[in-house]
């Protein structure tokens, strides 16, 4: 509490103990928009990577309604009480996690909430994609040093923070309802092709028919991708999260996927790349930020919209009349 700031190395003292409260310090510091809180933000972060984390990261996507929430909240108790320490953080604004702080809904991950080996963030408000993962990305290190060994990203399976969130995760969690319509068509392909698992949800009561009508089609629907780099064949299982059913086998399949990979020697490798394509996909951002935002650039982009919205200019010419003329200096 309180506005004194704290310096990078008094926050990772508190997180190499553990310390919730600078945990959640800390994370503030990431997401502050301050230039000297950021100075000090990196500062912590590099200390933070270079540190060890035997952790598992995993990403947890569906459309509202899949039962994420419900899910992340049994899922994460049963973790507990296997002797985990879980942080759940979320990308969008829209995702269950951050309903609940904004709704003040305390019913959401109610137990979750109070257990003493849960950690739960939502995502920061108002921020573009890319400003919102970048730090749910470094949120991840900071739980990782504070000592949380299971990471549970959550995002709705709607727009592109599925593709951030995977090139963030070990693992990642594709959630679906059975009898939606879009076992066969109207999937997003490509969200799909990123999942390492896919759990149908609410397999319980009436819905158990349903259920494995779509277990088989999604299973079918899974051989027709070709087989993952890391040589994994993504799974599919089923769970209710409320009567708790199908919760350890969807825990199981995740260790045994991180075994897999860790015995040949993907795991690592993994993260790896993850590093290396967001170190560029930084860099291209903050050139492409950097030129586009410059006055003179913006007022030719003014213009070229203006003959767009007019219709007096095809939007594939505009573009390439455009670049001839942006100036590339800093
Ligand atoms: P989210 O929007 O994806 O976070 O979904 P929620 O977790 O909020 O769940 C949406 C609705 O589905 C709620 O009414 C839940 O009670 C219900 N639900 C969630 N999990 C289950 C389940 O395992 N079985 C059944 N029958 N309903 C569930």
């Amino acid at each position: 509490t309180g506005t004194r700031s704290y310096t990078a190395q008094e926050l990772f003292d508190g997180l190499k103990a553990g310390d919730t409260i600078d945990l959640a310090r800390a994370i503030t510091l990431i997401e502050s928009n301050n230039h000297n809180q950021q100075e000090q933000a990196q500062a912590l972060i590099q200390k933070c990577i270079t540190t060890e984390h035997n952790s598992i990261r995993i990403g947890i996507t569906g459309v509202p309604g899949v039962g994420k929430s419900t899910f992340i909240e049994t899922f994460g108790m049963h973790l507990i009480q296997k002797g985990h320490k879980v942080a759940v953080l979320a990308v969008d604004p829209t995702s269950s996690v951050t309903k609940g702080s904004i709704l003040g809904d305390k019913t959401r991950m109610e137990q979750l909430a109070k257990a003493k080996n849960a950690f739960i963030r939502p995502s920061p408000a108002n921020d573009s994609l890319g400003g919102v993962t970048k730090k749910t990305k470094e949120s991840i290190l900071l739980c990782e040093t504070a000592g949380y060994d299971i990471i549970l990203v959550e995002t709705v399976g709607v727009g592109q923070s599925e593709t951030a969130v995977h090139g963030m995760v070990d693992f990642f969690l594709l959630l679906k309802l059975a009898g939606a319509g879009d076992e066969l068509q109207g999937i997003k392909r490509g969200i799909m092709e990123m999942a390492d698992g896919l759990v149908i949800t609410k397999a319980d009561g009436d819905n158990l028919n349903m259920v494995s009508t779509a277990m088989n089609s999604f299973k079918r629907a899974l051989h027709l991708y070709p087989p993952k780099a890391n040589g994994w064949s993504p799974k599919v299982l089923s769970c209710s999260a409320l009567e708790k059913t199908g919760i350890q086998e969807i825990a199981k399949l995740i260790f045994d996927y991180v075994l897999f990979t860790k015995e040949n020697n993907s795991f690592f490798a993994k993260r790896i790349d993850q590093n290396k394509e967001w170190f560029l996909s930084t860099v291209k951002n903050n050139i492409l930020d950097s030129i586009l935002l410059k006055p003179d650039n913006q007022k030719r982009i003014a213009k070229y919209l203006n003959q767009i919205d007019n219709n007096k200019i095809a939007p594939y010419s505009a573009a390439i009349e455009l670049v001839k003329q942006i100036s590339y200096t800093p």
